[in-house]
């Protein structure tokens, strides 16, 4: 298993407030990432879709950062826009866009409240949305999560693993749902041992979080003797 981003160059799943449900400022996150000397960070903020179904309102015009106009005036850090889109049905389909801007960095997560289709065919679901938008995909996010371990056992996790590593997606330790004991440790031993490539990612929604989160998965890894 390659781990993309080791403890020191870049976090890839983050919330700001300027577009979703973080409590920080894309500036404000930008500050933190130089202070922990990260090379690059990945704000991936959720989709139109979630941002409909929970009523938050971006504080922003997506286009000014589509269009270029923000700039990182802090430190050296790159910093990466993309979105968190929602797996929705077992047919696949998904959310991508925030505002009709769909970025290029895409995580794929399934969410409780955003996910319509019968639940117990979940697998389907992602199965079908790695052979639709695969080569659009860069990773899914919390896999292991519980929302869903009653309909995805270790077999269902390796199966979905293993499309997903032959499409070049890879797949996500997600520090937040961790650390919060939202992961089924089951499922996820399942993925760490047949996927092919890992991030680390906060999945942060506050700077406490941002700063600590990654810290603590690595601490897992080793002590699972992961790495
Ligand atoms: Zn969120
Ligand atoms: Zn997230």
């Amino acid at each position: 298993m390659k781990i993309i981003n080791d403890n020191s160059s870049g976090d890839y799943h983050i919330h700001s407030s300027t577009i979703s449900d973080g409590m920080n400022s894309i500036d404000e996150i930008v500050i933190q990432a130089g202070k922990l000397g990260y090379k690059e960070i990945a704000i991936t903020d959720h989709n139109q879709e979630y941002l409909n179904t929970y009523h938050f309102y971006a504080n922003t015009h997506y286009s000014i950062i589509a269009s270029g106009r923000w700039k990182n005036i802090h430190n050296d850090v790159h910093v990466i826009f993309g979105v968190e889109a929602d797996l929705l049905n077992e047919n696949g389909d998904i959310c991508d866009n925030i505002q009709n801007f769909s970025p290029e960095f895409l995580i794929l997560s399934a969410h409780k409240q955003m996910y319509s289709g019968n639940p117990g065919l979940i697998k389907n679901g992602y199965l079908n949305a790695i052979n639709r938008y695969g080569s659009k995909i860069k990773l899914l996010g919390h896999l292991c999560s519980q929302q869903f371990s009653d309909y995805l056992n270790t077999k269902d996790i390796i199966e979905i693993v293993c499309a997903a590593n032959k499409a070049g997606i890879s797949l996500e330790l997600n520090c937040a749902n961790l650390v919060n004991s939202k992961t089924c440790e089951k499922n996820l031993e399942a993925m760490l041992s047949s996927c092919k490539s890992l991030y680390v990612n906060s999945d942060a929604h506050t700077l406490y979080e941002f700063i600590n989160l990654r810290n603590k998965g690595f601490k897992y890894l080793k002590s699972n003797n992961y790495i």
